[in-house]
């Protein structure tokens, strides 16, 4: 094989693939190294497979509580290894489709580690890549504390939990980002006894205040218990010493305290992109940031929106309500119990917060069903500079959560 290429990527997460996607389209000559899967994290080990679990865990919820509706389902059973099979075979369906769109794009992919030697050249398997310019998206591993180390049995981490054959009865997890508060809703949901420790003095530290106060609420109302101001001590056969003098003693405990880029000594000339760089660990930025690369499409990082998953939705953009100096800015709430559409759905947990200043809004704080897709209308405004008088002027279908956007700027 010649091994001169225009564009070598070393890592095929989301941000390698974009990358190696879109330079192809672009007549370019690539070579993407992937030493694991591509799709990397987000489609093998993250966003992908913990949202297939989390769909069954809704729906096993669900199902258990139609009766309001008229339905009544009895016999109701859970096989924990289907649902495991059922993700195993979502991210293989789209392992592949990605695997092929990659072929049918000539990207040349190597199957192995790769080191990179300097700012044009890549190594693996004993053979030298010559490359006009380096990508380097090797991503991030789940970070380890001294004293919780994973031994992958008790002491699990976000990789392990993916691959766990049957469920426990009871799990501690360690942290409330995206990560702890999504395990809590699936590991609840399917009945198992769930509790969440954590440092800060809410649960999801980096939401709007008035978000975190609202996933305390809905958690207590779950019965999932949670500690906040609250660090685990020490761990003593399977106890778990908790700094407040408690012990607990779950089946399992998740260590789900963030991820570290994987280590590397950056080199001149090469451009990092995705977890690896270390800002905002997220696959919608990681692709971002590798398109503003490949095809110079501008991309501001304040604009990334962020959501967690499950019942309801959480997402936000923009300014927090705690970062704003009081007497500065324009505030509305809008409850989603005003909405029609969530009477109808069952769904009328959370509200919609938009936070405004000189008439644009500068943050939009949601918990709702489908908020993930509402962050977005109200990020496309932002990022256009689209004003709350101009956005007033959209019509807005009913009945609809986005609703609930139009009627909030009217409370601004
Ligand atoms: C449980 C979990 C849930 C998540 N959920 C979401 C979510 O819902 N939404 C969201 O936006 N983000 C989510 N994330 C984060 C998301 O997965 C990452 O932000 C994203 O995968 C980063 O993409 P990346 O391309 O930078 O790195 P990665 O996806 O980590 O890909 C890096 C790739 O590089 C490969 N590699 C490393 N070193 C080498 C080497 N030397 N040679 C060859 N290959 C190498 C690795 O095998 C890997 O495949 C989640 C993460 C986790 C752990």
């Amino acid at each position: 094989m010649e091994n001169n290429f225009d564009l070598g990527i070393i890592g095929g997460g989301p941000a390698g693939y974009t990358a190696a996607l879109h330079a192809a389209s672009l007549g370019q000559k690539v070579v993407l190294f992937e030493k694991e899967n591509v799709g990397g994290v987000c489609l093998n080990k993250g966003c992908i497979p913990t949202k297939s679990i989390l769909h069954a865990s809704e729906l096993y919820n669900r199902i258990q509580n139609c009766a309001d509706c008229g339905i009544s389902v009895e016999g109701i059973s859970l096989d924990y290894s289907k649902v495991i099979e059922r993700k195993n075979s979502t991210v293989e369906k789209l392992r592949k489709g990605l695997e092929l769109a990659l072929k049918n794009s000539k990207v040349n992919v190597v199957k192995a580690e790769a080191l990179l030697q300097d700012s044009t050249h890549i190594v693996a398997e004993g053979n030298v890549y010559v490359c006009d310019k380096i990508l380097y998206a090797t991503g991030a591993s789940p970070r380890v504390v001294k004293g919780l180390e994973f031994d992958h049995e008790f002491l699990i981490s976000s990789d392990d939990i993916l691959n766990m054959e049957k469920l426990p009865q009871s799990i501690l997890i360690i942290g409330s980002g995206a990560i702890g508060i999504e395990w809590a809703r699936i590991m609840s949901n399917f009945g198992v006894e769930t509790t969440v420790v954590e440092l800060a003095s809410h649960l999801l530290p980096l939401a709007d205040i008035e978000v975190s106060k609202r996933v305390e609420r809905i958690f207590k109302s779950k019965k999932i218990k949670f500690y906040t101001e609250t660090s685990v001590e020490k761990i003593e056969g399977s106890n778990v010493i908790l700094s407040n003098g408690e012990t607990l003693t779950p089946e399992k405990v998740l260590v789900a305290v963030g991820r570290v880029p994987n280590s590397v000594e950056k080199i001149d000339g090469v451009e990092y992109l995705g977890d690896v760089a270390g800002e905002i660990q997220l696959a919608h930025f990681a692709i971002k940031q590798s398109l503003s690369v490949v095809k110079d499409i501008a991309f501001k990082k304040e604009f990334t929106p962020s959501v967690v998953y499950g019942s309801p939705e959480i997402a936000w953009v923009g300014k927090r309500e705690q970062d704003l100096e009081e007497g500065t800015y324009q505030k509305s709430q809008l409850l989603i119990s005003a909405l029609g559409k969530a009477h109808c759905d069952n769904e009328t947990e959370g509200f919609i917060k938009i936070l405004a200043q000189e008439g644009k809004i500068v943050g939009v704080h949601i918990v709702s069903a489908e908020a993930s897709s509402l962050v977005q209308q109200v990020l496309i405004a932002m990022q256009n500079d689209i004003t709350v008088d101009k956005l007033k002027e959209v019509c807005f279908a009913h009945p609809t959560y986005s609703e609930g956007i139009f009627d909030a700027l009217f409370k601004l």
